[in-house]
Parts: structure tokens; C-alpha cells; sequence
């Protein structure tokens, strides 16, 4: 039953689209890129419990930086260093995809092992102005797996 149930998972990544699977902004937990790294905005990060941080520019959809939780091991909450400074060092490869690109191209985007978070965006023509790209949400290997397995990964 449960190989029956990966099986056919593995068979629906040719269908299904990142939009199936991402987790929409504003369920992101994401930080300001004026945030400055003192013991509140620390602590609350780690309380989050999430490996990788993306930083907006005075929009949330506006995404311009990915922080990780790593990139912290040197910095101490007494200094209040800006986040910038830490960004700006690290300079993570920011990874965009397209709401419609399917999950088993995603999965090999993974696999080839950049990043394994990718910023979902759509083109949004809705309206009467010019057509622009719109950020959705973010997506994760772990969304891909889960997809496949069919079940929740509860996180550690
Ligand atoms: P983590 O290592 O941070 O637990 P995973 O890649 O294992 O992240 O993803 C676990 C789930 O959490 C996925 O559904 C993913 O979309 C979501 N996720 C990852 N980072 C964030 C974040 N910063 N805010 C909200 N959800 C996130």
C-alpha cells in the first residue's frame, strides 16, 4: 500500500505544478532587510524553528535576500549588527521559479543542488495595467518529497 501510494506520487510529479505544493507568503515567516540582529529579533528567529530566512524590501513580495540560520553562528546578539551586513556577506543565490513549472523539473533543480528553497513567482496580467511578475510563496525540497510520499514530514 505504501509503495502503491510513492509510486503514484512519483507518477503525479509530471503533473503537478510548484503552485500545488508552495507555501503562500503570507504563511512565510520572513524578516525586513532593516532588521537588526539583537536579541528579540534572534530569538524570535530561532523560535521560528526554520533553516532558511527570506529578507524583503519594504514589501513582503518583494524578496531580495535568503538568510540562513547559519549564517548566524558568528554573530552576537549584543553587537545588533545589522542584517544587511550579514546579507551582504553571504550573498546566498536568490533561486526563482514559475508557478507553472512541474514538480519533477523542480525536483532535478534540487537534485543539481544550489539551493534547496526556490522563490515561486507567476506572471500576474489580471487587471488593467501591464502584466508583472507576482511572488506566491516559496518552495522546498521537503514540499517535493512530501508530494511523493504523500504524507507530512513533521519536522525535528
Ligand atoms: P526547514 O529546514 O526550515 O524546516 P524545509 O525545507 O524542511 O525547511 O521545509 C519545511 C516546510 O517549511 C516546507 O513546507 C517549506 O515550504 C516550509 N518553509 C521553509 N522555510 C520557511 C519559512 N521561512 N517560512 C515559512 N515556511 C517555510
Amino acid at each position: 500500500k505504501e509503495e502503491l501510494n510513492i509510486i503514484q506520487g512519483a507518477l503525479e510529479l509530471r503533473t503537478k505544478t510548484v503552485e500545488d505544493v508552495l507555501t503562500p507568503l503570507s504563511d512565510c515567516y520572513m524578516l525586513s532587510s532593516d532588521a537588526v540582529l539583537d536579541f528579540c529579533t534572534m530569538s524570535d528567529m530561532m523560535q521560528s524553528g526554520f533553516t532558511r530566512i527570506p529578507v524583503y524590501e519594504n514589501d513582503r513580495s518583494n524578496i531580495v535576500d535568503i538568510l540562513f540560520v547559519k549564517d548566524l553562528a558568528f554573530v552576537d546578539p549584543d553587537d545588533c549588527t545589522p542584517l544587511k551586513t550579514i546579507t551582504q556577506f553571504y550573498k546566498h543565490p536568490m533561486h526563482c521559479v514559475f508557478s507553472d513549472t512541474k514538480l519533477d523539473v523542480m525536483l532535478e533543480e534540487f537534485k543539481r543542488g544550489k539551493s534547496h528553497l526556490a522563490v515561486v513567482q507567476r506572471v500576474n496580467s489580471e487587471g488593467e495595467g501591464d502584466p508583472f511578475y507576482e511572488v506566491m510563496g516559496i518552495v522546498t525540497l521537503e514540499d517535493v518529497i512530501e508530494e511523493i510520499i504523500k504524507s507530512e514530514i513533521v519536522d525535528e
